[in-house]
């Protein structure tokens, strides 16, 4: 491996780690007196300053909340629980607020997620942020917290296997446990099935109301379903499946 190689991959987890701590809520970071010695060439690191700016807009975030999450994260580690970790580039764990009122539940990492470390930042992750953010009226890093059943990509994107789910489902379980959203939403078939515990059908059975441990829950399309399949109907049953839990939020 290059230095120049090694650098890039550093930068990268440097940048991946003050994500993490952004949207576990942390604003500022105290430096020391002469990290301005530093020759970071990055736009978020501020030399001028003894404080490292990560979101000057938000104040938003229970700390303890935030804590909780992380220590999930740290139990989570550098994990080799499943095969998964073989092809992995980076862990997904979540991101969004800690202490959202909804939770989206995707499936898996794709090749931009993985490469990232963050959940939904490739096509689909634009297509959800349209949805939260055009369709219903919110912020998806200030109003959602969004995970997926399991945290590391599967090669070529193939559906995750029994084991692989088994392996990682206690952690995205954690992660409800300590968000306790008001509503939770399933995106797709292999993350309602797993919410759910059973084999889901999930164009029969999106639109409607289930329980996810007391918590409501709602079924709906994947957002790379609905690009790969970009019909109105299938747009108007995302769209009013959003409506139902707007109206369950109260907004
Ligand atoms: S998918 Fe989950 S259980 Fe498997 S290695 Fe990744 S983090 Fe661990």
């Amino acid at each position: 491996m290059s230095a120049e190689k090694t650098k890039t991959q550093r930068l990268r987890e440097l940048k991946n780690y003050l994500v993490f701590l952004k949207d576990q809520g942390y604003r500022d970071i105290p430096l020391e007196k002469n990290i301005d010695k530093l020759n970071f060439d990055s736009e978020i690191i501020n030399s001028q300053s003894d404080t490292l700016s990560l979101t000057p807009e938000s104040a938003i975030t229970s700390q303890n909340l935030s804590m909780e999450l992380n220590a999930i994260l740290k139990e989570l580690g550098d994990c080799k629980r499943c095969k998964l970790c073989e092809g992995r580039t980076n862990i997904v764990f979540g991101s969004g607020n800690p202490n959202a009122d909804l939770v989206f539940v995707g499936e898996g990492p794709g090749a931009d997620e993985d490469e990232q470390g963050l959940p939904f930042v490739g096509k689909a992750g634009k297509k959800l942020t349209e949805i939260i953010e055009k369709g219903m009226g919110m912020n998806r890093e200030r109003d959602t917290y969004i995970c997926n059943i399991i945290k590391c990509r599967p090669p070529g994107n193939r559906n995750p296997e029994k084991d692989e789910i088994s392996a990682c489902k206690p952690f995205m379980q954690k992660q409800i446990h300590c968000i306790k959203p008001k509503v939770i939403v399933a995106l797709g078939r292999p993350s309602a099935s797993t919410l759910l515990g059973r084999p889901v059908t999930i164009t029969k059975e999106r639109g409607n109301w289930f329980n996810y441990e007391g918590v409501p829950l709602m079924l709906t399309y994947h957002p790379a379903y609905l690009l790969r399949a970009y019909t109105l109907e299938n747009r108007r049953a995302v769209f009013e499946d959003m409506q139902k839990v707007l109206k369950v939020l109260g907004k």
